[in-house]
C-alpha cells in the first residue's frame, strides 16, 4: 500500500520521513512541492535527489479525490463534485468576489446531525472524510482554478479564504480536520491567515473547546433559533448541547482568539424563526458574546417543507439586530442555478444511518418522521 502524503501536516510528514531515515528538511521540501506548488508527481520535484524521488515513487503517492464534475454558474460560482470512493461523492464550491475568492470545503460524506432544513442532513451519513480528502479539495481546486506553480510566492492565489461550510459537520470529524487546518495555515503549504479559515459548526461544544486549544481559526456557529424549544427541532444536536452551554463555549473560544468575534449563522425560514420577537430574543441570548450575524435566506430543495423568508422580512429582522448594536450581513445567494448554494449540497451519499428509510417510515421501529416533517405537517 502506498502512503498518501496528503494525509500529513508538517509534523506528520516529518515523522513519516524520519521513519524512512530521511531528514526533516527533506520533508519540508516535499511538502512545499505538494501544497505550495501543487505538484503531484515526485519526478517533477527537481531539487530532490533522484534516489529520494525513486524511494518516494516506490512507497508514497499524492492522491486527492478525483474530480467527477466541474460546473460553472452564470455568476462565476464553480462547483466541483469529488469522488470519495464506494459510490460516495462530496461537493466543493468556489465563490469569487471582488476582494476575495472563497472555497467552501466539505468535511464528511453526508452528515449525521439531521438539521431539519439541510439537504445534506436529509441524505444521511456515510463516513468522515480523511485529511487527504479534505485538503485534497483545496489542492484540486487550486489546480483547476489555474494557480500557477511557477509564480510561487509572488503569484496571486485565487483562493484567499477557506470555509468549512460544505457537506458535513467539521467538528464531528475533528482528528482528520485538524491536520488539514494546519496545512491551510502553514506558510510552507497554503499560508492562509488564521482569520481567513473559518470552521462552521452546528455547536458541538467539547470539540469547540478542542479547536480553541489546538488551532483557533475563525468560528461560525449555526444558531438558527433563539430558544431551546425551537432549536431542538431545527438543529437536533441542541438537545445535547443547549443554548446556555453553546453561548458559554463561544465565550471560552474567544479567550483563545482575542479581538475576534463569533459569526452566528441564521437561516431565515418563513414563519418559523423570522419574527421581530425572535430577533429581539437573539439580542438577549448573545448579549455576552462578541459576535456578528450572517443571515442566510433559506435555499429550497425538493420536499424540504420550508420556505424562504421574504426580502422585506429579512431586512426588518436585520434592522432589529443592527439597532441592537450587532453587525449583521445577509448572505447573497450564489450559484443557485447549479445547486451550489448553502444547504443545497447533496453530493452522493450511500446512507449508512438508514435515515432515508426511517424518514419514509419504512425501517422497523422507526418513528417515521423527522423534525422537519413535524414542523411543517
Ligand atoms: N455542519 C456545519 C457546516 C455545514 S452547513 C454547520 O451546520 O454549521 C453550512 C451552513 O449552511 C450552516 O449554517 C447551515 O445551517 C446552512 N444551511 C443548511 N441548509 C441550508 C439551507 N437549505 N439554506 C440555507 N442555509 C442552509
Ligand atoms: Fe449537518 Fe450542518 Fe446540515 Fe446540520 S446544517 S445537517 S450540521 S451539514
Amino acid at each position: 500500500m502506498l502512503v498518501n502524503l496528503l494525509d500529513f501536516d508538517a509534523e506528520g510528514l516529518t515523522a513519516w520521513f524520519a521513519q524512512q531515515g530521511e531528514k526533516p528538511f527533506r520533508a519540508r521540501q516535499v511538502q512545499r512541492w505538494i501544497h505550495h506548488f501543487g505538484a503531484g508527481d515526485f519526478n517533477a520535484m527537481t531539487d530532490i535527489a533522484r534516489s529520494l524521488r525513486e524511494k518516494l515513487i516506490a512507497t508514497a503517492t499524492v492522491s486527492p479525490p478525483k474530480t467527477i464534475s466541474d460546473k460553472l454558474s452564470d455568476d462565476g460560482t464553480r462547483k466541483f463534485l469529488f469522488d470519495v470512493g464506494n459510490g460516495n461523492a462530496v461537493e466543493t464550491v468556489f465563490i469569487p468576489e471582488d476582494d476575495r475568492g472563497t472555497l467552501c470545503v466539505s468535511s464528511q460524506a453526508g452528515c449525521a446531525l439531521e438539521c431539519a432544513f439541510c439537504s445534506t442532513g436529509r441524505q444521511g451519513f456515510n463516513r468522515n472524510l480523511s485529511t487527504a480528502e479534505i485538503i485534497g479539495q483545496l489542492w484540486q481546486a487550486n489546480r483547476a482554478l489555474g494557480y500557477d506553480p511557477k509564480a510561487g510566492n509572488s503569484g496571486e492565489r485565487i483562493i484567499s479564504n477557506v470555509v468549512l461550510m460544505g457537506m458535513g459537520e467539521p467538528l464531528a470529524n475533528f482528528d482528520n480536520l485538524l491536520p488539514a487546518l494546519r496545512l491551510m495555515l502553514d506558510d510552507n503549504a497554503y499560508g492562509l491567515s488564521r482569520r481567513r479559515v473559518t470552521v462552521s459548526t452546528s455547536g458541538i461544544v467539547p470539540a469547540m473547546d478542542r479547536l480553541a486549544e489546538a488551532c483557533p481559526v475563525a468560528l461560525a456557529v449555526s444558531l438558527h433559533a433563539p430558544t431551546d424549544g425551537l432549536r431542538d427541532k431545527l438543529v437536533p444536536i441542541n438537545r445535547k448541547y443547549p443554548l446556555a452551554e453553546l453561548m458559554a463555549a463561544c465565550q471560552r473560544y474567544l479567550l483563545h482568539a482575542p479581538r475576534d468575534f463569533i459569526t452566528f449563522e441564521y437561516v431565515m425560514l418563513d414563519g418559523v424563526n423570522d419574527s421581530d420577537a425572535d430577533a429581539r430574543a437573539l439580542l438577549h441570548l448573545v448579549r455576552d458574546v462578541p459576535c456578528k450575524f450572517n443571515l442566510i435566506p433559506f435555499n429550497p430543495f425538493p420536499a424540504s417543507g420550508f420556505h424562504r423568508s421574504s426580502a422585506e422580512r429579512v431586512r426588518r429582522f436585520a434592522s432589529i439586530l443592527i439597532d441592537g448594536g450587532i453587525v449583521t450581513t445577509t448572505r447573497k445567494t450564489r450559484g443557485d442555478d447549479i445547486d451550489a448554494a448553502c444547504g443545497q449540497l447533496a453530493g452522493k451519499v450511500q446512507d449508512k444511518s438508514r435515515r432515508v428509510l426511517r424518514a419514509a417510515g419504512m425501517a422497523a421501529g422507526s418513528p417515521g418522521t423527522s423534525a422537519g416533517v413535524e414542523l411543517h405537517p
